[in-house]
């Protein structure tokens, strides 16, 4: 079985189909783009893979657990849907960081609302206060921000704030990462810095699920290509095989927008 495996997952809005039998797997390590016109579902796939929406039917499994299946409510309680969404990091289009928080807060803030729930937290507080900061620094540094972590978000370009972002959903040490077009909200010489740090995550064999425009950067760096058009995946191959050489006429009909 794969490291994550997305089984027949199903979700409308009202009477619209948004989703119709989504199924993927993806390996340890590996990276998925997932591509195609707006509107098509790729968003809401996210968000059900990160339980901000609850799919109508099908099944997530991440490392042989069953994290959430329609057929069974047992995975939808509230208590357990909190620790099961930790499995996924999500980074917005919009960045979505804390306007009122420090850059370095932004990225701590969830590690410490959580590290309150441990039964030890009252008896080391500090040391695992300074633990959660000390790691938030070294992901701000990794993302090339360490003379930024006093800042707040409005201090900052786009290109810094969704770097913080990054960091933010490293921060709970995610198995895998999704981005929901981490550079429209760009201006175009602020996304090549994120597109970098998204890169170097590869390197360093970061799963990955990435909503993209950016055609050149997903067959740069995913291992396999989703592309979806109308709420279904139309195929998936390699770049080579999704880009080079496109089974589908509705896939030739979306990347001839890109040459
Ligand atoms: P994409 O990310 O590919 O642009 P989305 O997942 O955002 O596609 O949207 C797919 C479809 O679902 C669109 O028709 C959109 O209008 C609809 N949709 C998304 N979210 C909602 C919602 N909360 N309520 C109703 N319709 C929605």
């Amino acid at each position: 079985m794969a490291f994550l495996e997305v089984k027949g997952i199903e979700k409308s809005f009202g009477t619209v189909k948004v989703l119709k039998k989504i199924d993927f797997s993806l390996e340890k390590g590996e990276v998925i783009a997932i591509i195609g016109p707006s509107g098509s579902g790729k968003t809401t796939l996210l968000r059900c893979l990160n339980f901000l929406e609850r799919p109508d039917k099908g099944s997530i499994i991440v490392n042989n657990e069953v994290i959430f299946d329609a057929m069974d409510p047992s995975t939808q309680r509230e208590s357990e849907v909190r620790k099961k969404r930790l499995h996924f990091g999500l980074v917005f289009q919009n960045f979505n960081l804390f306007p009122q928080y420090t850059v370095l807060k932004n990225v701590t803030l969830a590690a410490e609302l959580l590290a309150k729930e441990r039964p030890d937290y009252k008896q080391n507080k500090k040391a695992i206060l300074k633990e959660i900061q000390d790691r938030g620094k070294m992901l701000l540094s990794q993302v090339g921000l360490s003379d930024k972590l006093d800042c707040y978000p409005h201090m900052i370009s786009g290109g810094q704030q969704q770097r913080v972002a990054i960091a933010r959903a490293l921060a709970l040490d995610p198995d895998i990462l999704c981005f929901d077009e981490p550079t429209s909200a760009l201006d175009p010489e602020l996304t090549g810095e994120v597109l970098k740090v998204i890169k170097g995550l590869a390197e360093r064999n970061t799963t990955m699920i990435i909503v993209t425009h950016e055609m050149d950067f997903a067959r740069d760096v995913a291992n396999r290509v989703i592309f979806m058009d109308a709420g279904v995946i139309v195929e998936q191959g390699s770049p080579q095989e999704v880009f080079g050489n496109p089974k589908e006429e509705r896939t030739r009909q979306f990347l001839a927008r890109y040459k």
